[in-house]
């Protein structure tokens, strides 16, 4: 069926309607620069209720600080807002030409949801994964056009930061290349382009940084406070490795050191700390606790 579906000609043109799958904090940022920056119809597809309730808020709230610097009209903000539609339904998705999965960094739970995918979207949809580790070929594999899955790695936060690594798989088509580079740009992106390799450019240079830095405190090398000043002070960081780690979250950091620790070896091993404080479910900033605490 992939030989047919590949000769369909696609164009940028041709996406109207985006879905992102996941509305925790990568999908809520990505949905707000599809509807606010390239202007389209987005649907948000969460399994939880809640997030999608937190998802709302949020968006809610950045937009009205924007409103507050006068970067917005409060006219604007109802029309960003009417883009976007909020669903627990996966059905929800099954218009979408363009789909961006941001579900947890988990390697059983994505190619679950890329298998369940199959009896969902049209066959010309693009299927692309903010994944930050996971072979997007493998992913791939699991999909019944594989020509149409791609890497659109977003950094985080999303409205801010300038960045989208682009990563074809071994059979992504230049059609799919091409739309996927297309649709960043128009998000306001520049992009890089990235081997499918564990944690592509970005998280195979900053997550064994973040990783060396737990080590250290684990350690006793310094303090949270140490660490992160001297880096910061010193080495001209915007913020310190363990404050990235906790605006990150510490399980993603986690998940991303075991897929680069299975697949390039003990180089690198996740840090017996990162691991402890996972355990004790301290995730970050997203939930209160990490290396710091936020109230
Ligand atoms: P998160 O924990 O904030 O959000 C994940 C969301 O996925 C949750 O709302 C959860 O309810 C939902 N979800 C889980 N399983 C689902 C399923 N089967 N179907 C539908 N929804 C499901 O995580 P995040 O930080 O937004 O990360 C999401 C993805 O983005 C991961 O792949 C991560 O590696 C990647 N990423 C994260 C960062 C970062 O800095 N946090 C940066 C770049 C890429």
């Amino acid at each position: 069926t992939s030989k047919v579906f590949n000769n369909f000609y696609r164009y940028y043109s041709s996406i109207n309607k985006v879905g992102v799958i996941g509305g925790g904090q990568m999908g809520t940022g990505i949905a707000q620069v599809l509807s606010q920056t390239a202007g389209k119809n987005v649907v948000i597809f969460d399994s939880n209720k809640a997030m999608l309730d937190k998802s709302l808020t949020f968006i809610s709230s950045q937009l009205k600080r924007q409103i507050e610097k006068g970067k917005i009209q409060e006219q604007e903000q109802f029309e960003i807002l009417k883009r976007i539609s909020f669903s627990d339904n996966m059905e929800s998705l099954k218009d979408s030409d363009f789909v961006i999965e941001a579900i947890v960094e988990n390697p059983e739970i994505k190619t679950q949801l890329f298998k369940q995918l199959n009896s969902v979207l049209k066959p010309t949809t693009i299927l692309a994964s903010n994944t930050s580790s996971i072979s997007i070929t493998k992913l791939a594999s699991n999909y019944q056009v594989p020509e149409n899955v791609i890497g659109m790695h977003f950094m985080n936060p999303v409205p801010v930061m300038q960045l989208v690594e682009v990563i074809p798989g071994l059979q992504t088509s230049s059609e799919t290349n091409n739309i996927t580079l297309e649709l960043a740009k128009k998000m306001g992106k520049t992009t890089t382009m990235s081997k499918d390799m564990p944690g592509f450019i970005a998280n195979r240079l900053l997550m064994p940084y973040i990783n060396e830095a737990a080590q250290a405190l684990f350690e006793g090398l310094g303090t949270i406070e140490d660490i992160d000043t001297t880096m910061k002070l010193g080495c001209n960081m915007p913020m310190g490795p363990l404050t990235l780690a906790d605006f990150i979250g510490l399980d993603t950091c986690l998940s991303i050191m075991n897929v680069l620790h299975a697949n390039l070896g003990d180089k690198y091993k996740p840090c017996p700390l990162l691991v402890r404080y996972v355990e004790a479910g301290r995730f970050g900033k997203k939930n209160g606790k990490g290396f710091y605490s936020y109230n």
